[in-house]
């Protein structure tokens, strides 16, 4: 699947071996690891560029292996993404976000919350059903929901996956392209697909300073986006004088280490509250 070519995000873990003796036994362990409350949401904030203020917040699924300690996606999510247990993590995270986004709304706490979903989630005529079901269980406004998608996710089946889209979207949930840039597209179905946000990946932004093409590309993203009437967020930042050049090229949003790492949910909702 053309979805892992280009992770950009193996900073913890580049070796993805799925055949190595400890992939295979991740494997036939992931059935028990939500069962037995082994997995855990991160947050990590986006913030507005413009005045700084936390927005949202991306879910990041992470792993506390009883014997290998804390697992990163990138260590598990591969090999999740060959078989159908992909689909049962998804709903998982979207049921366990849903109701932490709800519970923040409720105690004033007004941030929206991103959720990635894999290509097999695009193929699954259930998801939007599912979707709905854990909408009316959780209570939780469609609205505050942003629905992460990335370009070769969409391209394996592209009418299958533009039909769940829309299904979700007519629900009132809202979509992301995540990863932009690094996968196969066309600007025709950008342009037919119900999206509110454009996410550069943090391949083209970590660069910017020092590449004059990567800051072309960023650029000319930008304009596109806000030409499709699309918000945009930069992932990656990683310093202060990379946020200010997007400033000046006008990027909506940011995340990256710098602003905020991924946090579990307590210390994420302190660190929103230390801010104000
Ligand atoms: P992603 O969706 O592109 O998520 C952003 C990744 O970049 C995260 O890695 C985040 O920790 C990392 N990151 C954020 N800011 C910075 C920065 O300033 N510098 C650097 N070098 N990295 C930064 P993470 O949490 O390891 O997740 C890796 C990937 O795993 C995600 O990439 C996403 O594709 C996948 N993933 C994570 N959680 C889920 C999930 O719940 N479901 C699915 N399907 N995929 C997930
Ligand atoms: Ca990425
Ligand atoms: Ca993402
Ligand atoms: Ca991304």
């Amino acid at each position: 699947m053309a979805q892992n070519a280009n992770k950009g995000s193996a900073v913890y873990d580049s070796s993805f071996d799925a055949h190595s003796p400890k992939q295979l036994t991740l494997m036939s362990e992931l059935h028990h690891a939500i069962e037995n409350r082994e997995l855990e949401l991160f947050y990590q904030p986006k913030i507005s560029v413009l005045d700084n203020r936390v927005l949202g917040a991306e879910a990041l699924v992470r792993w506390n292996h009883p014997k290998y300690g804390l697992l990163y996606p990138d260590q598990f999510i591969p090999l999740m993404e060959r078989s159908r247990l992909i689909q049962g993590l998804t709903m998982w995270v979207i049921q366990e976000g849903f109701a932490q986004c709800a519970e923040w709304h409720q105690a004033d706490l007004e941030v929206a919350l991103s959720i990635n979903l894999s290509a097999k989630d695009l193929n699954n005529p259930e998801l939007p059903d599912l979707i709905s079901g854990i909408k009316g269980a959780v209570g939780i406004n469609p609205a505050w929901i942003t629905l992460e998608i990335t370009e070769s996710s969409i391209m394996t089946d592209p009418d299958a996956a533009m039909a769940i889209i829309h299904r979700i979207h007519d629900m009132g949930f809202q979509f992301s392209i995540d990863d932009y840039g690094t996968g196969y597209s066309s600007l025709s179905y950008l342009k037919r697909l119900p999206l509110k946000e454009l996410k550069i990946d943090r391949s083209f932004v970590a660069d910017i300073l020092r590449d004059e093409s990567d800051a072309l590309i960023v650029n000319a993203t930008i304009n596109l986006a806000h030409n499709l009437g699309l918000e945009v967020t930069a992932e990656g930042v990683e310093d202060m004088e990379t946020l200010a050049l997007l400033k000046q090229e006008g990027c909506d949003l940011a995340q990256g280490f710098c602003l905020g790492k991924p946090m579990p949910q307590a210390e994420f909702v302190q660190w929103c509250q230390e801010r104000v």
